[in-house]
């Protein structure tokens, strides 16, 4: 691409910090420390597959970085660093100048710098590729095969506003439209919960983040441990916001709903003190709304519409 060279160096070569070697060599060089595990997560976001071609950039570069680090929090990691695969039809600097901003202003707050990338031409729309590298204590990773009968289940924030802001872009419950205002921001710069997940790392034991929707991605979690579920609707939290929308919606969009970025983890109730600790230090809302038991499948308690089968299912790009 012309002026490729400029573009890094304009909007994407960031001082590193010290002891990384960032943009600017053939590779970047980043420290591990002793008895951690290197842990590397990648996320494709395609313009009209995963964001409307109008998106805000600003928001967008936010995003993109916020689904990796949140992959992080879900195995306890710590961020060292991320890479940033950009594809472009044009060259659109003042679009540039935005994403750029959303996704160093992010990178700055959750400590995970950008270290390089690659810039090429696409054919067509704009083809975003970001990977996160973290580390982890040996042995303490929150893999998803790690849930136990008996254990809480967790959930961090609150659930369903995404899903609610996605259905009113795409015009539906139009009595409603004022709400978008107030919902778009979960949609667009979700605020996973990165600090607070590598603590996680040695008090949890499973954990992943609601991409999808909380009853598939708890799904993953039990069908990796080999263990089922009981949840109690009335303990999982809502966004205050979807309090003016029918039950049914809004029940399906705190279930099903993806596009969340918080974490569901499970832990041992020894250890309830020490994450409710854990939460308040960073300001994180963390709450049990569940129990992990032997078995197969998810139980809702309390939900105010029957659950199907279809009830279980979130978003699958091949489904
Ligand atoms: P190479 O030929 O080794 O692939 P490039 O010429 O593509 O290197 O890139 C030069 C430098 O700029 C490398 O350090 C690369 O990591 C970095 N870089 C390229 N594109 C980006 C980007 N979008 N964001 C961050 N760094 C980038
Ligand atoms: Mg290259």
């Amino acid at each position: 691409m012309g002026g490729e060279f400029t573009l890094i160096g304009r909007y994407f070569d960031w001082p590193a910090p010290p002891g990384i070697l960032g943009v600017g060599d053939d590779c970047a060089l980043l420290p591990v420390s002793p008895g951690h595990r290197l842990a590397v997560t990648t996320d494709l976001l395609v313009e009209g597959r995963h964001f409307f071609p109008d998106t805000c950039p600003e928001a967008l570069g936010h995003k993109a970085l916020a689904v990796n680090v949140s992959d992080l929090a879900a195995m306890g990691a710590r961020p060292l660093g991320c890479v940033l695969g950009l594809s472009l039809p044009r060259v659109d600097e003042a679009w540039l100048e935005k994403f750029s901003r959303g996704f160093r202003a992010l990178s700055d707050e959750v400590g995970c710098p950008l270290v390089g990338g690659d810039t090429t031409r696409s054919v067509a729309g704009v083809i975003i590729s970001v990977t996160a590298m973290g580390e982890v204590s040996e042995g303490a990773a929150l893999k998803r095969s790690a849930a136990k009968p008996g254990d809480d289940i967790w959930v961090t924030g609150s659930l369903g506003a995404a899903h609610v802001a996605l259905e009113l872009l795409q015009g539906q419950y139009p009595e409603h439209a004022a709400l978008l205002d107030t919902l778009r921001p979960w949609l667009e710069r979700p605020q996973p919960p990165v600090a607070f997940g590598s603590g996680l790392s040695g008090l949890a034991r499973a954990a992943i983040d609601i991409s999808d929707g909380l009853l598939q991605d708890l799904g993953h979690i039990l069908k990796a441990s080999g263990c089922g579920a009981d949840l109690d609707y009335s303990l999982v939290p809502a966004h205050p916001a979807l309090k003016e929308l029918d039950a049914a919606i809004v029940q399906r969009a705190v279930l099903n709903g993806g596009d969340v970025y918080q974490l569901c983890f499970t832990a041992d109730a020894a250890a309830r003190a020490d994450i409710k600790a854990l939460a308040l230090r960073h300001g994180i809302e963390a709450r049990i709304i569940g129990r992990i038991r032997p078995g197969q499948g998810i139980h809702v308690s309390a939900a105010p519409v029957p659950l199907g089968k279809e009830g279980y299912a979130g978003f699958d790009h091949f489904g």
